[in-house]
């Protein structure tokens, strides 16, 4: 079995305005003959703020037509100019399951610092990055040898600055295009997107946590008991201090004990409290399921996708994802009027085979699979693609704004389960990835550097590093941003897009990448607001009537 284990500077950027020469350090496992460096790349990114470096650009250097053979050690002293990262990716050949049980031969932590339950790639990040830093992790999950099912599409000048491989995205789009005109005319921007391998990302983090000293198990986690809930050092018993306390009991009935518990179940959500019980909706209603008035605030994205064959001249350029299709003239002018927008998502992927998936940005109640389904064959019949093999099904149903968990919480979520999921577009991928390093340095610091802290001390470091006060504020602009979505029908929603990605790309690549700060939003939401026509102006001041805008525009006011 071949290990590999890469230095952190791997994956380096350089923002700054001079070149500066670096040296990347290539380490092998002290177990592996040899391994083969499948490449290196040069990825120039757009500074989001650049008027003159829009457009991405891959550089290939030599690296890229020369594999490089090496043993042991390795350095390569380089250049870096400014605005480049580097992009590295190692050929293993191993499986998932190769992975897995690799990790067998790790020893067991009786009483772990931390048990990160769920190896989504929230929970796998985490995991392999707080074992980097020297905390004992046990990641668990109903099944880790479960390939995962989302296809993940990213903005790859969001993906690569995280330092994951680019073999981890199985197709990149120079350009992506919108449909936001009645008459059919495409906007197309020149950001690239590509979609995530999923097998492969699986793969890499995995390897990564073996790497790091994780043991990942699997087993399915029916509780968590946390010691008794006080946020004050002076008050807390000294025996509780440092100390592993928490319980994570098992569906077999067996137990471990942990400093901490890290909930990264997904959008399920296993183990956190909310002040509001949660429950997924069940009740049938005309297009779908009916929220429980306990989550009444909450909407839903569904979306049925599919993985297909089609005839040769589908019309799509292979260089180009469709990130929104909003056209609607295969609809009749009553049902355009009265049933709810959707949109299609395309990802060409060759002559003859794409990832086409019809989809409801947010609905509440949300919409059936069923009539996604039907809504996505009427539209490819209307475009003339005629599906000739389906190769996967994709159902998305991805719970959108709602409450967060009370915040702090003894056990500390992250990923979906922490609702990181943005509350206005469904996507959560690299908000998570990115949130996952200063995340686990938090963690990290409290339980290495501190081992004064309570277990309740800790886990309120572990939330202020996902949801601190000011990302708690922030988080209600962009669910306002869903509510509005919320009342749109398909001429208004068109229009509405229109006008936010004719906003500066710095604003819409923030908003959608939930990183707009406070004066940001100010500024976006004024510059939105000022572009709408009077009609959608309306109904935005009564969402903020109806919704709570006065209370939030002083929250995103005060000091
Ligand atoms: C179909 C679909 C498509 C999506 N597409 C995108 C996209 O294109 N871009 C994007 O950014 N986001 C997308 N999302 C949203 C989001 O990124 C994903 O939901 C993401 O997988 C969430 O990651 P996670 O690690 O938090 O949870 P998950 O990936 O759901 O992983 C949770 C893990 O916890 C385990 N688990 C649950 N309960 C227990 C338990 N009691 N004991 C042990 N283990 C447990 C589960 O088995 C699972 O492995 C999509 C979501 C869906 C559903």
């Amino acid at each position: 079995m071949m290990f590999v284990s890469i230095s952190s500077a791997f994956a380096l950027s350089n923002r700054k305005n001079c070149c500066s020469s670096s040296v990347l350090s290539f380490r092998t496992h002290p177990e592996s003959t040899h391994c083969s460096l499948r490449r290196i790349e040069l990825v120039e990114r757009p500074t989001h703020r650049s008027k003159t470096r829009d457009v991405p650009r891959q550089l290939p250097t030599f690296f890229r037509t020369r594999p490089l053979r090496f043993r042991a050690t390795r350095s390569l002293p380089f250049s870096l100019a400014p605005g480049l990262s580097v992009v590295a990716s190692v050929r293993s050949g191993e499986s998932v399951e190769q992975i897995l049980e690799s990790f067998q031969q790790v020893k067991p932590h009786p009483d772990t610092d931390v048990v990160v339950v769920g190896c989504g790639p929230a929970g796998l990040a985490v995991s392999y990055l707080l074992a980097e830093k020297g905390v004992q992790v046990t990641c668990v999950g109903s099944n880790p040898a479960t390939r995962w099912i989302p296809n993940y599409g990213v903005w790859l000048d969001e993906y690569l600055p995280l330092g994951y491989p680019l073999s981890c995205l199985s197709k990149t789009w120079s350009k992506t295009s919108l449909y936001l005109q009645p008459d059919g005319r495409n906007l197309v921007m020149p950001r690239e997107y590509g979609r995530v391998n999923r097998e492969a990302m699986q793969i890499e983090l995995l390897r990564r946590c073996r790497d790091a000293g994780v043991k990942v198990i699997a087993a399915e986690v029916s509780g968590v008991t946390n010691p008794p809930s006080t946020l004050s050092s002076a008050s807390s018993s000294p025996e509780s201090k440092g100390e592993a306390i928490s319980l994570v009991q098992y569906a077999d009935g067996s137990q471990q004990s942990a400093r901490t518990v890290v909930d990264a179940t997904g959008h399920g959500c296993k183990l956190l409290k909310f002040d509001r019980e949660q429950s997924i909706p069940q009740q049938h209603t005309t297009y779908g399921w009916s929220v429980p008035s306990s989550q009444r605030d909450q909407g839903v994205q569904v979306a049925y996708g599919i993985e297909a064959d089609v005839e040769e001249g589908h019309g799509w350029d292979l260089d180009e994802m469709v990130l929104m299709d909003f056209r609607s003239n295969f609809l009749s002018s009553e049902e355009e009027q009265n049933e709810p927008p959707t949109f299609l998502y395309v990802m060409p992927m060759s002559k003859t085979r794409v990832f086409v998936e019809e989809t409801s940005l947010v609905a509440r109640p949300p919409l059936s699979f069923d009539w996604a389904k039907k809504r996505l064959y009427k539209r490819l019949e209307s475009l003339g693609v005629k599906v000739t093999h389906v190769h996967e099904v994709e159902l998305c149903y991805i719970p959108m704004g709602g409450d967060l968990p009370i915040v702090p919480q003894p056990t500390i979520g992250f990923g979906g389960a922490a609702r990181l999921v943005h509350p206005a577009t469904g996507y959560m991928l690299t908000r998570a990835l990115s949130a996952a390093p200063p995340f686990a340095n938090a963690l990290a610091s409290a339980l290495l550097q501190k081992p004064q802290l309570s277990a309740c001390e800790v886990s309120q470091v572990g939330w202020d590093a996902v949801w601190s006060v000011e990302r708690r504020r922030e988080r209600e602009f962009y669910k306002f941003g869903m509510e509005v979505l919320l009342e749109m029908d398909y001429s208004e929603t068109r229009i509405f897009f229109d006008c936010f990605f004719s906003l500066p790309e710095w604003t819409w690549h923030n908003f959608l990448a939930q990183n707009l700060r406070r004066p940001e939003i100010i500024q976006f939401g004024l510059r939105l607001f000022i572009s709408l026509p009077n009609r959608i102006q309306l109904k935005l001041m009564q969402a903020g009537v109806r919704d709570g805008g006065p209370a939030l525009l002083a929250s995103l006011l005060a000091p």
